[in-house]
């Protein structure tokens, strides 16, 4: 099956007792035994459910893996890749990653004896320099976040030992754009709560992998722990990646047009967005991705917060808010919102300034979402 067939089929078949072509939602928390041990396959619903089974094996296929386990958000989904490891062993992560990865990282694992290297994973020296005998998980973001970096997931896979995990969270990507599973990693993660879902009703996160001990591992987990999703929540994902393909195209269509307005605006300093030559790493990009994605910083030559906000609450089509991935746009100061822990002067090291602007565009016509931008800057 090719992607587009994928999202639709793979996995998932009409109900064997009545048809239905969708998914049922299987409301139960408990399945009937004959005898005991003489059951379906399913006994308790924490360990498992049929809707979130058939979402898990849709999810496998979309990212190349053969297992697929879900969790009730991405937050979860990170938290036993995280689970995995023992204490004195050592992960190296990208330092812009998102926001809630790095407090899970310091605020918690790190108080579990497990340290942590945030460093420039797109420098290999920095890389080779923080490898070391105990490094047991790699943790790469690409399309970075809020900086929209791109990173070299196969080189870093390629860097690393045998023994050491690779996960990439694939959130901004999505699996129509970055498969990381043919680029060497080795779990692959998403925030389905972004655009596998893509209609802003659910938080959801899943992870895949091909490695039958690391998934019989990963299953353990989630079922001893039972951050599991409900299967309302699983049946919003199953029906939300049947679009994934036609949002994506949309959405990243109208990002292309939006960076493009935006680097010829006299107020805007710079932009980042992987699409347009001017990004220091376009050409990997290009060969990495299927498209650019739809995820667009900039900040202002006015580089201050009281423009920042007069924008931010002059937007009409582009709602403030937390989160991305959605069929409607949304825009956000990561400054003053998902990356306000970090203090200032880290911040601006990596050019998270103070009038930097996050957007999430969405699927609704380009003209309407940059004339809306464009007054709210203009105001
Ligand atoms: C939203 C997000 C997460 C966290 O996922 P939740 O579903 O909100 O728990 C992790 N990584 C990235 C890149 C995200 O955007």
């Amino acid at each position: 099956m090719k992607f587009e067939t994928k999202l639709i089929h793979a996995g998932i078949k009409p109900d064997a007792s009545t048809g239905a072509i969708m998914t049922p939602i299987f409301q139960t928390s408990t399945y009937v035994q004959n005898k005991p041990g003489d059951h379906l396959g399913f006994q308790y619903a924490r360990s498992q459910n049929p809707t979130r089974t058939i979402l898990q094996e849709n999810l496998a296929a979309l990212e190349k893996a053969r297992y697929g386990i879900c969790f009730s958000s991405g937050m979860a989904a990170i938290d036993a890749v995280l689970r995995l490891l023992e204490p004195g062993e050592e992960v190296i992560a990208t330092y812009d990653l998102y926001g809630g990865s790095y407090r899970l990282m310091t605020k918690l694992f790190e108080k579990y004896g497990i340290k942590m290297h945030f460093i420039d994973l797109s420098n290999e020296d920095e890389l080779n320099k923080a490898l070391n005998q105990k490094t047991r998980l790699v943790w790469v973001e690409s399309p970075t976040n809020p900086m929209l970096n791109i990173i070299d997931i196969k080189k870093v896979a390629q860097s690393v030992a045998e023994d050491v995990l690779v996960c990439v969270d694939n959130t901004f990507a999505s699996p129509y754009l970055q498969t990381p599973m043919d680029l060497g990693a080795d779990i692959v993660m998403h925030s389905a709560t972004k655009y596998l879902g893509g209609h802003s009703d659910v938080i959801h996160g899943c992870l895949m992998v091909n490695d039958k001990t690391l998934a019989d591992q990963l299953y353990f987990i989630q079922n001893a722990v039972g951050a599991v999703p409900g299967p309302q929540d699983c049946f919003l994902i199953l029906r939300g990646i049947k679009t994934l393909h036609v949002r994506m195209d949309r959405a990243c269509e109208n990002a292309a047009f939006i960076a493009k307005k935006l680097q010829n605006f006299e107020q805007i300093n710079k932009v980042y967005y992987p699409g347009l030559s001017s990004h220091p790493r376009h050409d990997l990009a290009a060969a990495q991705m299927r498209d650019f994605g739809a995820m667009i910083s900039f900040d202002l030559k006015d580089d201050s917060l009281e423009k920042a906000k007069k924008i931010l609450s002059n937007t009409h089509f582009f709602s403030l808010a937390e989160s991305l991935g959605g069929v409607e746009s949304l825009i956000g100061h990561p400054a003053t919102m998902t990356h306000s822990t970090i203090p200032k002067a880290e911040r601006e090291k990596i050019g998270l300034t103070d009038s930097l602007i996050r957007l999430s565009v969405g699927i609704e016509n380009k003209d309407d979402l940059w004339n809306d931008l464009r007054q709210a800057i203009e105001s």
